[in-house]
């Protein structure tokens, strides 16, 4: 409990800092972006130039996803929370929905097991958050062809939410950082590391837990599955009748 308090108060004072930075740095940097971008088209006759400027606007680009990242961790303490039955189904359709727009990484198929009359108490835009991230963090790991998966469970108070990938697994160390804000694997152009940090302070509003089941052994064929556990909504309008 110790550790989870700790955790908390990290991601929270992170959370104040960020908000902070990503504001201040957020204009600058979208200044600069916009400047490279006119230069190159004021000299397009000059490859040097237009090369150099691209990757101006590059690296703007690349701050800017670091920025937009920490401003959604920032946000997520202060948001005023919304309780509503939320479909897993539902939410796991729109967010595989808005991941297969974004056609980054490998070609993958997601299939959405989840049961239509599983429902969640909480804030469908964030769990929403928890979902995207799980399954880009899925995509990342899963080799060309891969089959991710989103099931559903109930128990009696709780629901739970689950992500299968067949990717190479999670060891040991790594999977003991996985939820430091700013731990990333991935090339700096890809990862931020604030995704899973996220997703613990969103399951953490929602009085959840996140189970990770991996191989530590990277031999092993077999994938990761994250699992979340939610309140469950339990309709308590008496039937009519
Ligand atoms: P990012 O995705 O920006 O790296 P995250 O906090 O979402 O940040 O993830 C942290 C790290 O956890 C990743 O860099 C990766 O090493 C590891 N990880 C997360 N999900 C998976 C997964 N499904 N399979 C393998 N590794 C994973």
């Amino acid at each position: 409990l110790e550790d989870r308090l700790i955790h908390s108060e990290r991601l929270a004072s992170i959370g104040r800092l960020a908000a902070g930075v990503a504001h201040e740095i957020g204009n600058p940097v979208t200044g600069i972006a916009c400047l490279a971008q006119n230069l190159r088209e004021e000299r397009e006759d000059d490859q040097d130039i237009a090369e150099i400027s691209s990757q101006i606007v590059e690296q703007t680009k690349r701050i800017s996803r670091i920025v937009q990242s920490l401003m959604t961790f920032a946000h997520a303490g202060a948001h005023q929370r919304q309780l509503y039955p939320v479909s897993l189904a539902e939410a796991a359709r729109d967010a595989i929905a808005l991941l297969s727009l974004n056609r980054q990484g490998p070609d993958v198929h997601f299939v959405n097991l989840c049961d239509p009359a599983h429902l969640a108490e909480g804030d469908s835009q964030r769990l929403a958050q928890v979902l995207i991230n799980l399954l880009s963090n899925a995509r990342d790991a899963s080799p060309p062809g891969g089959t991710i998966r989103v099931l559903s469970e109930a128990g009696e108070q709780s629901v739970f939410l689950c992500v299968e990938d067949e990717g190479s697994g999670i060891s040991r160390e790594i999977q003991d950082r996985l939820f430091e804000p700013f731990f990333t694997t991935k090339d700096p152009g890809k990862g931020t590391g604030l995704g899973l940090a996220l997703v613990y302070s969103i399951v953490e509003e929602h009085y959840g837990r996140i189970d990770i089941d991996s191989p530590t052994d990277p031999a092993s064929q077999r994938g990761t599955r994250f699992r979340i556990s939610l309140p469950r909504y339990v309709d308590a309008t008496p039937a009519e009748g």
